[in-house]
């Protein structure tokens, strides 16, 4: 199941920043996910994300995850462009030779519990 490969790989990215600041409790994790290849929905990724934050740094954190389009790139023209619904050609040279970049990158903010 892969949204929950994903809230596990927030998971554990969250729970390492947590050990690194002095092994704190999370009070807030904000997570940046691309969505990719199918459509994901925040709310129950959030949700999953709760369940298995139990018993954890993580547990009764607030967790915001929010959804962004993947990033394609156009290998006639080399222009890139955030994807819109089901883009498949490039908007500059109508070429269909596109590829998706940073695809799995989360991008992280974790506040802790002083
Ligand atoms: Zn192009």
């Amino acid at each position: 199941m892969h949204e929950l490969s994903l809230v596990q790989s927030v998971l554990d990215a969250s729970l390492d920043e947590a050990r690194k600041a002095g092994n704190k409790r999370i009070r807030k994790i904000h997570a940046r996910l691309r969505e990719s290849g199918h459509p994901m929905d925040a709310d129950s990724l959030q949700t999953l994300l709760e369940t298995i934050a139990k018993g954890t740094a993580a547990e009764g954190a607030a967790m915001e995850i929010e959804l962004i389009s993947p990033t394609l790139r156009c290998r006639e023209c080399d222009f890139t462009f955030p994807a819109q619904g089901s883009t498949l050609v490039c908007p500059r040279c109508r070429s269909g030779k596109l590829e998706e970049i940073d695809a799995e990158e989360i991008d992280l903010e974790c506040s802790f519990v002083e």
